[in-house]
């Protein structure tokens, strides 16, 4: 058996420790220097913006499309096995203010199709009829995805990691990687073993999954990848009017804010991107206003809790970074997922499974 060291266990690491618990070839251990689920998955809203991204060739669009054809099977899988609920909201909508917007989402929607996917085009009495509670004023209309779906980040990390334990994978929660010891030949490094604040551990794979803490190990490695965090805000707030459950049973997105519901009158409110105009010590007011403007009923609701995550951006080149670190035939980078860490995780993992075999 091939020894596996993957360090993080976020969604990215903690995805990659169970498809490959599924390949008896290897004994893995993942290493966490919080408790796996903190850092950016601990932040993350879990909306998965596969078929209603505008990316619809090339590697972008092949990662989308192989983990939405994965999700189905790995959640209904790892609930099966550990017995625990994934809480999801399935469909997205996404607001259009105009009619420029709406034309794009019209080629979109033909391209989607012919790739065998849906996209609706709602106008705004079609809105109107499945929001009742919208503010349609500054809209002209939406797009309906219902494959696109959002998963409950913390969950479903939590899940994997719980599936993968009971696979056989050695997961050691409170275990930060400090060093690497590296030994040459002639064309290639490799990295032999890692050092913690609980000893050492021997690996014939390393799989760097650390997000934000994968600079420091690859700069160890003399190969440093540039990561910037880039800031992403959201909010838990509760409605005070009883508002029919039947009103907002999908994910709304308008103006880059989202807004997820979560049953009990409780929404998560939050936005992905960074807003450039937005105010450094009122950073979530931009998105709570861009919010309420749209779907009115949030207007006097609770604001119940407040939170903030960094995302990690790779500098000069795209996310997410999945390949053998450079000039090492066992240093595999799994990293720097910026915005789509959850969405991309079922991807990263069967393409870390590839190079892995590969080898
Ligand atoms: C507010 C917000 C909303 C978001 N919404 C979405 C969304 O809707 N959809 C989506 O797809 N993505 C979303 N994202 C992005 C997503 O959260 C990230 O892309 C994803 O979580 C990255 O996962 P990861 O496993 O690579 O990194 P992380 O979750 O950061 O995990 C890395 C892990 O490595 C560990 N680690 C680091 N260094 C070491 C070390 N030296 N030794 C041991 N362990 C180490 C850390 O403790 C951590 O647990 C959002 C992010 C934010 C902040």
């Amino acid at each position: 058996m091939k020894r596996v060291l993957i360090i993080g266990g976020g969604i990215v690491g903690a995805t990659i420790a169970y498809e490959l618990s599924l390949d008896r070839r290897f004994e893995i251990t993942l290493l966490d220097r919080s408790t796996p689920n903190e850092a950016s998955t601990g932040a993350a809203l879990g909306i998965l913006m596969g078929i209603i991204s505008q990316k619809t060739k090339g590697r972008a669009w092949r990662l989308r499309e192989a983990s939405l054809r994965r999700y189905p099977h790995l959640i209904a899988a790892i609930s099966e096995q550990t017995g625990e609920t994934i809480p999801q909201v399935q469909g997205l909508i996404n607001l259009c203010f105009s009619e420029a917007e709406m034309e794009t989402w019209q080629q979109l929607a033909t391209v989607r199709h012919s790739q065998g996917w849906e996209l609706e085009l709602w106008d705004t009495a079609q809105l109107k009829t499945a929001l009742p509670a919208l503010n349609i004023s500054d809209l002209v209309g939406a797009v309906y995805s219902p494959q696109d779906f959002q998963v409950n980040p913390q969950a479903l990390t939590q899940t994997l990691i719980k599936a993968s334990e009971q696979n056989g994978v050695n997961i050691q929660r409170g275990v930060e990687a400090t060093e690497v010891s590296v030994t040459s030949n002639e064309n290639y490094q490799q990295c032999h073993t890692v050092h913690s604040n609980e000893g050492d551990w021997e690996t014939d794979y390393l799989i760097v999954a650390a997000g934000l803490g994968s600079f420091p190990l690859t700069r160890q490695l003399q190969q440093p990848l540039t990561l910037r965090p880039v800031l992403g805000q959201a909010m838990r707030v509760r409605l005070n009017t009883n508002l029919s459950e039947t009103q907002l049973q999908r994910v709304i997105t308008g103006d880059d804010v989202h807004v997820i519901p979560l049953g009990n009158q409780e929404y998560w409110v939050g936005a992905t991107v960074e807003f450039p105009d937005q105010p450094v010590e009122t950073p979530l007011d931009t998105v709570w206003e861009k919010a309420r403007r749209f779907y009115p009923p949030l207007a006097d609701a609770e604001i119940l809790e407040t939170w903030s995550g960094k995302r990690p951006r790779p500098e000069g080149q795209g996310a997410p970074v999945i390949e053998y670190l450079k000039g090492y035939d066992n240093v595999i980078l799994a990293t720097g997922h910026y915005r789509n860490g959850v969405l991309l995780a079922p991807a990263t993992a069967a393409q870390v499974k590839q190079l892995i075999s590969a080898c």
